[in-house]
């Protein structure tokens, strides 16, 4: 098989030097050289222009370029080509600063010979070769062959000079795909690259040419738009990727459909360095989430006060535990035609050193993100279990008491030992805890999820889908899931009274439960008319503040004892 050819180009005045390197190859026989010689080093320049050489064999002593100028200027304008040069003077100093000037190697005239040359050209080749590959890899990701976080921070220091320069505007927008650990999770990393691949292309299409995109690591991508004149040019690029990643997207032969959030910060307005632009731009996209994915959101100076008040509620959620400040409440669950006590949800709340009274919607996300939701998940369950037995030994009878389980808690691989064992030491009647999760749960890794679920189901504890109708409210799962209650969400519930459609919807739901044998509770029931509305459907329990709202402990115990008495002073009533 024929070697492929390899294209010289020497730069040489002396003419017996030249025929002398000519010669030595044609000798050595070793490779299939492709040999051009000029004599200055304007020349080589004007056919570099025109031809393209593999490698270029320069002598370091010209008529128009001495020492290492030459070398420099072509490395310069040519900085992909191989260059080995070549001098009368053995100097190790001068060979040094010419490596460390861009050659790959450098040869001693009159110590050359053929087979020396020969290897001296194709190492150089090769070491030029690794070296831009090197050179790619610290500046793109192969991924997506975007340029990464480095070749992201340079090109935004030369946009922001530049725009200093023209005064003009840049805006740095912050791409992240909502829920695509869910995409690697359940359908594998080699999806998820081939999704991140896409996502590469369509961010192309979406751009000009001469904006720059960059693929951070993970989900996470960025686009410098320079020279914008107005904001809204911002904007109407972010509507049209976010437009562009509404769309489905085909892996492993499926459809499946994934949405991104953008965050846009404005330079110079929105941050005089680029560090303060990527941190507002970061910020703005934490914005895009919370409002609820799929959309984009400029930076605005709130931002910087809501975090710093996250910040805060982090750092003294830290010592919570420590400084025993979580407390439960209590909500009762009633049987809407004995109007019997069923069971009790807990619901935790956080006594807060400064801001009193905190409900769940202000803190149970920061647990959740930090990971503290785990000891507090166990911290829950431990005291409705001994809340349950300081009730028993009260003389109150044993009640079902509902705790919430956040999806984050699924990922604690021992879940369900954790429980049992917390039920071991407490004494707890599994059969008497229930255990609420939501539709969130149920979109990643199904498979672990339901082995756990069904693990704990086993003991005899109860589980309850909490908050139908508010995520996926795909029926598919229902089945494939050990739920032994539905839970209405209150949206339902409260929309009893107007509108027609809601008050179809709910029929629907309860029918369903029944015809798969799951029992229905409807919570945030307020009113006598949403009461007899799900008393009519048989819905098996109701919770709202038309029985009670969550109370405290002690509160909630003696609604229990006041409740039974009242209870059974009517039955009483109704036998006489
Ligand atoms: P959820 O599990 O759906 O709890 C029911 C929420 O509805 C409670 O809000 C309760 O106070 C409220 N509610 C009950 N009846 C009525 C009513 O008639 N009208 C209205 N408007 N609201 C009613 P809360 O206590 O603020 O809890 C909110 C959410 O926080 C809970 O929703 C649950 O998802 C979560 N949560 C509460 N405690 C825990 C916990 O210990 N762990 C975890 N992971 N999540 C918890
Ligand atoms: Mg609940
Ligand atoms: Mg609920």
């Amino acid at each position: 098989m024929s070697k492929k050819q390899i294209k010289v180009l020497l730069v040489e005045d002396n003419l017996a030097d030249a025929r002398l390197v000519n010669e030595m190859l044609i000798e050595s026989g070793q490779d299939n050289f492709n040999f051009r010689t000029v004599g200055r080093l304007s020349s080589a320049l004007n056919l570099l222009n025109q031809e393209k050489f593999d490698i270029l064999l320069l002598d370091l002593n010209l008529p128009d370029a001495h020492g290492l100028s030459g070398l420099i200027e072509v490395q310069t304008l040519m900085p992909d080509l191989p260059i080995v040069v070549r001098s009368g003077f053995d100097d190790e100093q001068l060979a040094l600063d010419a490596v460390q000037s861009g050659a790959q190697d450098y040869l001693v005239k009159g110590q050359e010979s053929g087979p020396l040359l020969t290897r001296a050209l194709r190492y150089a080749i090769e070491r030029k070769c690794s070296e831009q590959r090197l050179a790619y890899l610290a500046h793109y990701d192969p991924l997506t062959d975007l340029p990464n976080r480095v070749l992201f921070r340079e090109r935004l220091n030369r946009a922001q000079h530049r725009a200093n320069r023209h005064a003009s505007m840049i805006a740095l927008l912050f791409l992240d795909l909502d829920h695509f650990k869910d995409i690697n999770d359940t359908l594998g990393h080699d999806a998820g690259d081939q999704l991140l691949q896409v996502v590469a292309k369509r961010l192309k299409n979406c751009v000009r040419a001469e904006d720059s995109i960059a693929h951070l690591g993970g989900d996470e991508f960025t686009i410098i738009l320079e020279d914008i004149a107005h904001k809204q040019d911002a904007a109407n690029i972010a509507q049209k990727i976010v437009e562009e990643m509404a769309e489905a997207f085909l892996l492993n032969g499926k459809d499946v459909f994934v949405s991104a959030s953008i965050g846009i910060a404005i330079y110079p307005g929105d941050g005089q360095s680029p560090e303060l632009l990527i941190k507002h731009a970061d910020m703005a996209l934490y914005a895009a989430k919370e409002k609820g994915r799929g959309n984009y959101q400029f930076f605005e100076e709130k931002f910087n006060r809501a975090v710093a008040k996250r910040l805060a509620m982090v750092t003294f959620l830290q010592h919570a535990l420590e400084r025993d400040e979580f407390v439960l409440h209590y909500q009762p669950q009633i049987d809407p035609l004995t109007k019997k006590l069923l069971g009790l949800e807990a619901l935790l709340r956080w006594q807060h050193p400064e801001l009193g009274l905190v409900l769940p919607k202000d803190f149970i996300h920061l647990l959740e993100e930090t990971g503290l939701i785990f000891s507090v998940g166990e911290w829950v369950l431990n005291a409705v279990c001994k809340q349950s037995s300081i009730w028993q030994a009260a003389g109150l009878p044993p009640t079902q008491i509902a705790i919430n389980l956040s999806a984050r808690q699924f990922q604690q691989v021992q879940l369900a030992k954790i429980i049992k064992k917390i039920l071991d030491e407490t004494g707890m009647d599994p059969h008497n805890l229930q255990l609420e999760v939501t539709e969130s749960l149920l979109i990643s890794n199904a498979e672990k999820t339901i082995s756990t679920l069904c693990e704990l189901r086993d003991t005899g504890i109860h589980i309850v889908m909490d908050d139908f109708g508010t995520g996926y409210s795909s029926l598919n799962y229902l089945h494939r899931y050990p739920f032994d209650t539905l839970k209405i969400d209150r949206s339902f519930v409260q929309d009893i009274s107007g509108n027609a459609e809601t008050s179809a919807i709910i029929p629907a739901i309860i029918a369903l439960a029944h015809s798969l044998g799951l029992k229905v509770i409807a919570e945030g029931v307020e009113n006598e008319q949403q009461l007899s509305f799900l008393l009519n459907l048989k819905c098996e329990a109701v919770q709202g503040f038309l029985f009670a709202t969550p109370m405290p402990s002690e509160q909630c115990g003696a609604w229990i004892k006041n409740h039974q008495e009242f209870k059974e002073h009517h039955t009483l009533n109704a036998v006489c």
